[in-house]
């Protein structure tokens, strides 16, 4: 099954084999076979042997590893915080689609982190760096660098932004509620 240039395709439609193609833009690689990230029309090039996939949105961007992205903590379950990602860092463009990431404990921060709620609660604000694209909706994260983490921290009591009060503290301007946040050097607050 080998998609031709022009053909119109969903997300995590089958475009080929990487054994035959390097998957390029809005492309993925799941275990061997390519498939598209996003809505929109197939361009192969068979002499380079790159297949990718042009947005329908009009969209320069591009979702690949190393990429940094601003999002938006959905929810902190275990080991695993779910991030919606709302824009690439630097490109004021929307995604063509909403991608959802997760940052496992172990990439939250460096050293040892016990819990990841000492890091992340649900409406914060985050920079976060892709890892690795393991699909539509798994996209790895981490934040362990300086400048990545937490932009702006969300009260869990009141829902009001908190300002920064030490390297990994927030306190609420409003209720007066202290906690703990992996902050980006970039803190906003
Ligand atoms: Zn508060």
């Amino acid at each position: 099954m080998k998609a031709k240039s022009g053909d119109f395709v969903l997300p995590g439609d089958i475009l080929g084999v990487s054994e035959q193609f390097i998957p390029a833009e809005w492309t993925y690689d799941d275990e061997g076979e390519i498939k598209s990230l996003v809505v929109g029309v197939v361009s192969r090039d068979d002499k380079n042997k790159r297949i990718s996939v042009v947005p329908q949105t009009d969209s320069p961007a591009e979702l690949k590893n190393d990429t940094h992205i601003m999002g938006q903590i959905m929810e902190v379950r275990g080991q695993r915080a779910l991030v919606k990602i709302d824009s690439i860092k630097g490109n004021r463009r929307k995604l063509p689609v909403s991608f959802v990431g997760g940052i496992h404990v172990s990439q939250a921060k460096k050293g040892y982190l016990s819990k990841l709620t000492d890091a992340f609660h649900i409406g914060d604000i985050i920079e976060a760096k892709i890892t690795k694209m393991v699909g539509l909706d798994s996209i790895d994260l981490k934040t362990s660098q300086n400048e990545l983490g937490v932009i702006k921290a969300m009260c869990t009591r009141c829902r009001h932004f908190m300002k920064q009060t030490g390297k990994n503290d927030v306190t609420c301007p409003h209720c007066d509620n202290r906690e703990k946040r992996k902050l980006s050097s970039n803190y906003q607050v």
